[in-house]
This record gives structure tokens, C-alpha cells and sequence, in this order.
């Protein structure tokens, strides 16, 4: 039906991995033996080398180092075999494995560490970095461990629980000798309440800010919304669910804007969300010209979607997340006067970064021009002195497309000024003594008499013009983009700042 929003459901049917080894990322439990221990065709086999890596190893530290004079090719595989077997004579601490009872919000939980330390200085510390949604924190324990193999607790206390959603936990134990071995493990921690419903953005274009994409799609003129929804269980047994699950599409916040459209999920399948468990499911929102969530997204307007399921039991969940689409602005770089290969390269670096900057709030580059105002062409230019001169400039070239033209020269003789912005916000036409902004170049030359750009001040300097010329005025908060000195400046870009730059019409939608 035209106009209205559909939506398209999968289940994620293949094999959702433990709750207690989350990451495909995670180290795999590793337990080297002493390479003499093993057969040497079992190694070749398995990691697929020359059997000639193998040999070398049977020769020792001194042996081997020996050997690879004389076949340095065989490097790479040597490595490959030292990671999976120990030379005569090593005796490193080696963490074999990391494991744990399913993890439940806020919770305390106890990791359990094995390890083998074929060495006589014993285990002295033990410490476990916890990286999730929030700042990530660590919990170190002091420990005495002299056997030679065995476990460690490792205790997640009443101060250090979780929310539910996946936690990486990098686990590293350190010998009193300084030896040390690190893995790092991925837990899905489960809700103690004990059933929840979470939704995250699902495909292509994640941004740090976590909210869905509607992505516009040209052939049929619809936008995309791609939503993952990921039921989690932190009881000891299975739940049922509904097969039905309702959405809401709603302008700003749920419940404090307006409901733009809403419908029904009903799977294909019944839902069983497993003991101790997670299920998730995927759902495609296709919003076809005419509907109401079409209208938002190309008026570049946040929506929040919810979405609620009920338990055969009775249970109501709940969620709710921004959905929006991906904004995106173009730059001309214009080069004025001479820039060697290192600093054209150091530049496209700084707008790369540039690029990441504005990522972060959910807006991109469209495209990036490459121009270039030769020291000729350019005359006075490549040395701006003055507001005068800059504007001058302005006047005298611009790119006749609907592009932010970056005029970056050689140096800026104008006292407190390394970069300037033409209004705030610039006009989204060109002509005239306000349609671009200009930054210096920051060149300096390295230990090795290479001209260079600073590719991380640059990237700042040019997206803090940028970012006056979409409209944002000075602000002082720490690591701000929009700082006024380029010494303390950050990249951060907060929320009411993209809402500031968004309408501009050189800002469009993908
Ligand atoms: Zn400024």
C-alpha cells in the first residue's frame, strides 16, 4: 500500500554464540606444549607451514635464530609455530582459558581464570579491564599462586556490576618475575529482572551515537530503517513469546511528540528466548514517498521508534531508539600555492579525520574536490594578512557546486587567526565576500627535512571553520570542536550541535 510504512522481518537463524563467549573476536583457549612433545606433522598440518618451520625450533632459542640466518623467508611460519609450541627451555605464563556463569546486570560475578606457569616465580597479580556502554574501568587483585598450573578467581564485586548488553573483558595476570599474559573475553550480560528487550542499529552505516539509519533508496524512493532486536534471559529457564510485537514511529521523544505511524510485527515462527540466553530477530521499516516516516526523514527530523513484545506469560517489554538518517556535507579543498607530495598527503589525511569528526554526530562527506590555486595564480593570496584580503579571496574564486569551499594557503600574517569562516552560518550559494572558509596550512618540517602538515590540528582547524560555516558558534566545553583556541580543542561534537547544523542547505540526507 503506498504511503504507508511496511515492515519485512528475519530471525537470526544461525548459531547466536554463548552468552559467556560472546566476541568471534575472542582469543580462542590457547595451551602451547613444549614443541618436542609434539609431532611434528601435526603442526604442519594444522598451521599449514614448511616443515622445515618446525625443525628450527627443535634447536632452541640460539638454534633457531641461527637457521633463520639462513632461510629468513621462513620468518612468518617460524612465528606462527612459536605461538602454538614452546622452545626447550621456555617457561612463559600462559592463560589457557577464561571462564564464567552467565553474567546478570548489576550483579557481582566471579571470573575464572587458568593459567599455566611452568616457572618457579609465582603468579603475583591478576587484573581485568572491563570495557561496555560506559567508561570503561578496571579491578586489579593482588594473588599468590605458586603452582605450576591451575585457576584464579577473579572477582567482579558489588562496586563493579554491569547494565545488561554485551562487556569486553580483558583479562591479563602478571608473574613476580614481570612476565605477563593478557586474552581478552566477551560476555552478553543477561538481565537479573530477569527478561529484557533491547533494540540496536543493524546493517551498514553505525555510528558511535547508536541510533538506526533510515537510508534512502533511490530505485524505489523509499528510506530503510533496519532494526536488531535482541531479547535477553537471565532466567534459568526458556520464555516464550508472543509472535506478535507492535512499533511506534514517533517524532522526537516517545510519548512527548507526535506517533507518525504505527503497525504490527508478527513472526513467522514462535519466538523462545533460551535459559540464560538471548534471542534476536531483525526487522526492515520500508517507508515508501507520501508516509509519515518518509516525511520526517527528508525533512532530516529525529524519529524514535519503539517497540513492545509480551510474554505468553503475561510479561510486557519495552524499548525504544533514535532513528535517523545519515546527513552529509561536501568539501572543495582548494590548495592555494605550493604544497610538496608529503603535505598533499598529510592534507587528505586531516580530512579523513575531519570526515570521522562529524561521523561521530551522524553526518559524513558526500564527496571531496580536489583543487588547487597555483603560487602563480594565486599572487598575495598564498599569505592571508588581513579580513580584508581573506574576503578579497572569497570574491576572487569559489567552486560552483553546493560544496563548503576549504581555501587552505600557505600561512595566515593576521594576528590571532590560523583559520576563519566567512559567516555563521555561510550561505549555501556562491558569489560574494562570505561563501567559503580559509585555514593555514600548519606546516612544519620533520627530523628528516620533509615538509609536513599536522594532520590532527589541521583536521580540527578545518572542521571547526566547517563548523561555523553550517552554523555553530564558539563553544568552550571541554574538547569541544568549536573551541575558539586551536591549542585545547577536542573533537567533540555535541547534540544540540548537530541539531544546529543539520538544516543547513548545503546538509542533505543520503
Ligand atoms: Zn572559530
Amino acid at each position: 500500500m503506498p504511503g504507508t510504512t511496511t515492515s519485512v522481518l528475519r530471525t537470526v537463524d544461525h548459531v547466536v554464540r554463548p552468552v559467556t563467549a560472546w566476541s568471534v573476536l575472542d582469543h580462542e583457549p590457547l595451551d602451547p606444549l613444549p614443541v618436542e612433545a609434539v609431532d611434528p606433522a601435526v603442526l604442519v598440518e594444522r598451521l599449514r607451514v614448511d616443515p622445515a618451520a618446525v625443525e628450527v625450533l627443535h634447536g632452541g632459542a640460539a638454534g633457531a635464530a641461527e637457521a633463520l640466518r639462513g632461510r629468513p623467508e621462513l620468518l612468518d611460519e617460524v612465528r606462527r609455530v612459536h605461538a602454538a609450541a614452546l622452545l626447550p627451555g621456555e617457561t612463559p605464563l600462559v592463560i589457557t582459558d577464561v571462564t564464567t556463569e552467565p553474567v546478570l546486570s548489576w550483579t557481582p560475578a566471579t571470573l575464572v581464570v587458568h593459567y599455566r606457569n611452568p616457572h618457579e616465580e609465582p603468579v603475583v597479580l591478576a587484573s581485568v579491564t572491563v570495557t561496555w556502554a560506559g567508561e570503561p574501568f578496571v579491578v586489579e587483585q593482588e594473588v599468590r599462586a605458586d603452582a605450576r598450573e591451575g585457576t584464579l578467581e577473579l572477582r567482579l564485586d558489588e562496586e563493579h556490576t554491569l547494565p545488561v548488553g554485551p562487556a569486553g573483558l580483558d583479562v591479563t595476570l602478571w608473574r613476580a618475575d614481570g612476565a605477563r599474559a593478557a586474552v581478552r573475553h566477551t560476555v552478553l550480560v543477561l538481565p537479573s529482572n530477569p527478561l529484557a528487550m533491547a533494540l540496536g542499529p543493524a546493517g551498514a552505516r553505525v555510528t558511535g551515537s547508536w541510533s538506526l539509519r533510515g537510508d534512502h533508496r533511490p530505485e524505489s524512493d523509499t528510506f530503510v530503517t533496519e532494526c536488531e532486536i535482541t531479547i535477553t534471559n537471565g532466567d534459568p529457564r526458556p520464555v516464550a513469546m508472543g509472535r506478535s510485537m507492535s512499533w511506534e514511529f514517533w517524532d522526537g521523544p516517545v510519548g512527548g511528540g507526535t506517533r507518525v505511524e504505527a503497525g504490527t510485527l508478527t513472526w513467522s515462527a514462535p519466538i523462545t528466548v533460551p535459559a540464560l540466553g538471548a534471542w534476536r530477530g531483525s526487522v526492515h521499516f520500508s517507508s515508501p514517498r507520501g508516509s509519515g516516516v518518509f516525511g520526517r526523514y527528508d525533512r532530516k527530523e529525529d524519529l524514535a521508534l519503539a517497540v513492545s513484545a509480551t510474554a505468553v506469560d503475561g510479561r510486557v517489554l519495552r524499548a525504544e531508539i533514535t532513528a535517523r538518517t545519515l546527513l552529509a556535507y561536501g568539501v572543495n579543498i582548494i590548495k592555494v600555492g605550493t604544497f610538496g607530495a608529503q603535505e598533499h598527503a598529510d592534507l587528505y589525511a586531516a580530512v579523513d579525520r575531519m570526515r570521522e569528526v562529524f561521523e561521530a554526530r551522524d553526518i559524513t562527506l558526500r564527496g571531496v574536490d580536489r583543487r588547487l590555486i597555483t603560487a602563480a595564480q594565486a599572487g598575495g593570496y598564498t599569505t592571508v594578512g588581513s579580513e580584508d584580503e581573506y574576503r578579497d579571496m572569497l570574491e576572487a574564486w569559489s567552486c560552483a557546486n553546493d560544496y563548503v569551499d576549504v581555501f587552505v594557503v600557505q600561512d595566515f600574517a593576521w594576528a590571532g587567526y590560523n583559520g576563519y569562516a566567512g559567516d555563521i552560518p555561510g550561505p549555501a550559494t556562491k558569489g560574494g565576500r562570505k561563501d567559503g572558509v580559509a585555514v593555514e596550512k600548519t606546516g612544519y618540517t620533520d627530523g628528516s627535512g620533509t615538509a609536513r602538515l599536522d594532520v590532527e590540528t589541521l583536521a580540527l582547524l578545518v572542521g571547526h571553520e566547517v563548523g561555523h560555516y553550517l552554523g555553530l558558534a564558539h563553544q568552550e566545553t571541554t574538547d569541544n570542536l568549536m573551541r575558539s583556541s586551536s591549542g585545547v580543542r577536542g573533537a567533540a561534537v555535541d547534540y544540540e550541535q548537530y541539531r544546529l547544523m543539520f538544516p543547513h542547505g548545503y546538509v542533505v540526507h543520503l
